[in-house]
């Protein structure tokens, strides 16, 4: 066993861990563990910056930290279920970084870096430090797509994680897209305020000063991911005008149960964070020990209903495989009866019969000549 698991409080490293070795170094990973991560990082990146080392409990096999960003040999063992590119982001792709599914809103991907490389990532075989970033030819043709597509009211900006871009360019891209008359809604997503939140900076928040609505969707799973820097990032971004959304990934062994995900959404809220999405996991390659089922999601997120500030409710989504959008799955409180609803009540669990309205006398009077 490394010299640094005995060491729980051994001091942060102060450089990002790119590989199995610096993990084992930094104690996070035992020796014996090398053979198998090594094989892991030719196909998958790893990065933990200082602020993610930091908030990872070593004395802790069961982190829920760690089982988000320390590779684990069995990622090579892909399930029959698991697919390359879970969302086919691929087929709906109209012009090199730039994805078009839904008619008011298409991705934007300028990068395909991360401060951090989860291992349940959904674009696993996608993403990573090298490669991806858009030529600046290639930012024209895509932005030329946003300002020549005027069915599209939004642009989400997403990768990789698009704070990864420097402040000068990544304020070109708010700009250009906020000079497209028929873009209402700039949105980013991003894991930059929680994992590395040492980028925001007052330069970074000027570059996201637009006109336009600019939502800043920040992708957390756990109320750990919230220690004072990540909230002072997080203070300084909604500072400057931007709102903030949460999405985040329902997740075994990191936030299944409803103490973990009632301290996530709360942890969300105090850090002006609107839970937005909980995502089910998408069966990218090697994630099997992530998942969740449904039916566990549904009972957790009902079990919150009532009890939690109507605030923290998220949308429990499930993203279609091959490009077919993402679906709200529940739970669901009304069962339809003939033409009633019965509605579950959520602070006592008892049914409430919603019976089909009468004919109203209004409607009668609209139907006739003089009304
Ligand atoms: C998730 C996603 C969006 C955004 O969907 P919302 O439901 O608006 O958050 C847009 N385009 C693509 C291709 C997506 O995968
Ligand atoms: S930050 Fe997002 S895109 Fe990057 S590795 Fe994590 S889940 Fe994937």
């Amino acid at each position: 066993m490394p010299d640094g698991l005995s060491h729980p409080a051994m001091p942060s490293p102060a450089r990002t861990l790119r590989s199995p070795e610096a993990l084992a170094e930094a104690g996070l990973v035992p020796a014996a563990a090398l053979p198998g991560l090594r094989a892991v990082s030719e196909r998958y990146a790893i990065s933990v910056t200082p602020a993610v080392a930091a908030l990872i409990d070593r004395t802790d096999p069961a982190d829920p930290i760690a089982a988000q960003y320390i590779p684990r040999a069995a990622e090579l063992l892909v399930s029959a279920q698991e697919l390359e590119d879970p969302t086919a982001d691929h087929p709906h792709s109209p012009v090199k970084g730039v994805v078009h599914r839904y008619p008011d809103r298409a991705l934007l991907k300028p990068l395909l870096a991360c401060p951090v490389y989860c291992r349940f990532c959904f674009r696993r075989e996608q993403v990573g430090p090298d490669g991806g970033l858009l030529s600046e030819a290639e930012l024209d043709a895509a932005l030329d797509y946003f300002a020549r597509t005027p069915q599209l009211r939004e642009a989400i900006l997403t990768g990789g994680d698009p704070l990864m871009l420097s402040p000068r360019r990544l304020g070109t891209i708010v700009a250009r897209l906020s000079a497209i008359p028929h873009i209402e809604i700039i949105r980013i997503h991003s894991r930059v305020p929680v994992a590395d939140p040492a980028r925001v900076t007052p330069a970074l928040a000027e570059a996201l000063d637009t006109e336009k609505a600019l939502f800043l969707c920040v992708h957390a799973n756990h109320a750990r991911e919230f220690p004072p820097p990540a909230r002072s990032a997080l203070r300084l971004l909604a500072r400057g005008g931007v709102a903030l959304l949460g999405q985040s990934v329902l997740l075994r062994g990191v936030n299944d149960s409803e103490a973990a995900l009632e301290d996530l959404f709360r942890a969300m809220l105090a850090s002006r964070i609107k839970p937005y999405y909980l995502h089910q996991l998408d069966r990218a390659p090697g994630t099997a020990r992530f998942e969740v089922p449904v039916a566990e999601g549904r009972r957790l997120l009902r079990a919150l209903r009532g009890r939690l500030t109507g605030l923290a409710w998220p949308v429990y989504a499930l993203d279609t495989p091959g490009g077919g959008g993402k679906a709200p799955i529940g739970p669901e409180f009304a069962t339809p009866e003939g033409a009633d609803w019965v509605v579950e009540r959520p602070l006592d669990g008892a049914p409430y019969r919603h019976a089909a309205a009468e004919p109203s006398p209004e409607h009668s009077l609209r139907d006739t000549p003089q009304g």
